[in-house]
C-alpha cells in the first residue's frame, strides 16, 4: 500500500511517543502530482515513505520485548533448591534461558517441584 490508501492508519509517532493517525498529503510540483508526504496528524512530523512507524508493528514489537519467553515462566520449568531443569530436555537451565518450545505457565502457579 502507498499513498492515500495509508491515510488514517495508526502510527506510533516517535515524537509524540503516542499513537496517532497517519496524515497523507499529495505533493505537487506546480500542478503535477509527484508523490506523497506522510506525517503525524498530531505534531506534523514527517516520515519517510519506507520508514513509516505503523503502530501495529511497533506494538507487536514492544509486546514481544516486554514478554520475553524465559524458562522461569515456562510450564516445563522445574526447580528445587539445588537445580533448575527443563522437563522437555531434562537438562539444567537457568531462569533466564529460553527456547522455542516455550509454554507459558498458568499465571500464579509455581514452578514444578515434584519432578525431581
Ligand atoms: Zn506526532
Amino acid at each position: 500500500m502507498k499513498g492515500e490508501e495509508l491515510k488514517g492508519k495508526l502510527v506510533f509517532c516517535p515524537k509524540c511517543r503516542a499513537e496517532s493517525k497517519l496524515n497523507v498529503k499529495k505533493t505537487y510540483d506546480g500542478f503535477k502530482h509527484i508523490g506523497f508526504e506522510y506525517g503525524c496528524s498530531f505534531c506534523g512530523t514527517l516520515f519517510e515513505e519506507g520508514d513509516i512507524p505503523f503502530a501495529d508493528e511497533n506494538i507487536l514489537r514492544l509486546e514481544k520485548e516486554a514478554e520475553r519467553e524465559v524458562c522461569e515462566d515456562c510450564a516445563q520449568y522445574a526447580k528445587n533448591l539445588w537445580i533448575q531443569k527443563c522437563m522437555i530436555t531434562n537438562k539444567k537451565v537457568s531462569a533466564l534461558d529460553g527456547c522455542e518450545k516455550f509454554e507459558k505457565r498458568k499465571p500464579g502457579s509455581a514452578a514444578n517441584k515434584d519432578f525431581f
